[in-house]
């Protein structure tokens, strides 16, 4: 295999292992509390402690992969052009982001 070959063959192979990542786990720690759901902070004593609540994953420590929201916004916008008139009338709207 030529370095071209492989400059070629390598990001289509990153792309599908990071979408088989997200078909199988679409739910990653939350970035801003890794997981935890609030923050920590450390008492006088430098004990570690429970901190404020989470206002990014509302204490859930989990967010959505952004390739899972791509994937669930391409499904939704499939799901809208398809759907019967009266059923894409009855359809909640969702924010964005979920
Ligand atoms: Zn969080």
């Amino acid at each position: 295999m030529t370095p071209i070959e492989a400059a070629i063959a390598i990001p289509p192979a990153i792309t599908l292992c990071y979408g088989l990542v997200c078909a199988g786990s679409p739910l990653g720690d939350c970035r801003k509390c890794r997981g935890f759901g609030f923050a920590m902070k450390t008492d006088r004593k430098g004990r570690p402690k429970r901190g404020k609540h989470c206002r990014r994953c509302d204490g859930h420590g989990k967010r959505i992969r952004i390739g899972r929201r791509l994937f669930n916004a391409a499904r939704r916008t499939w799901h809208d052009a398809t759907a019967e008139p009266a059923a894409r009338a009855a359809r909640k709207d969702t924010p964005p982001w979920r």
